[in-house]
């Protein structure tokens, strides 16, 4: 018997969207969440999500940090809460990883220069 197992990682944008300034580059732009999580699948059938992580992503600029897990649950169920000033505190440029090479950088790289692989 031979099995198709994978575990892939997944992005989903949250409903959520709040026009704010950034702390990082000084415009106006949105914030929006989002969540990731790991997939496990079986013959590409997706069966179990587990490692939920959320972020908050500025769409001016991508600068971004990670929210906190129960933050970011509260927003998921539409709680009507909305991120924390510290996470605004915390925010950096984005970092971009090549998930194939762990390539890193801060330039806006949509594919790794080394590999070819898309950035993370
Ligand atoms: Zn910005
Ligand atoms: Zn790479």
């Amino acid at each position: 018997m031979f099995f198709i197992m994978s575990v892939t990682e997944k992005c989903e944008q949250l409903n959520y969207h709040e026009v704010t300034e950034c702390p990082v580059c000084g415009k106006f732009g949105a914030a929006e969440v989002y969540m990731t999580y790991s997939c496990f699948s079986m013959f590409f059938l997706p069966l179990v999500k587990f490692n939920r992580r959320y972020q908050v992503r500025m769409n001016c600029c991508g600068a971004g940090a990670a929210l906190p897990k129960e933050t970011g649950e509260a927003i998921r169920a539409g709680e009507g809460i909305t991120v924390p000033p510290e996470v605004f505190d915390k925010m950096v440029k984005r970092n971009r990883t090549c998930p194939n090479c762990g390539f890193s950088t801060t330039e806006d790289y949509e594919f790794c220069p080394y590999c070819g692989h898309p950035m993370m």
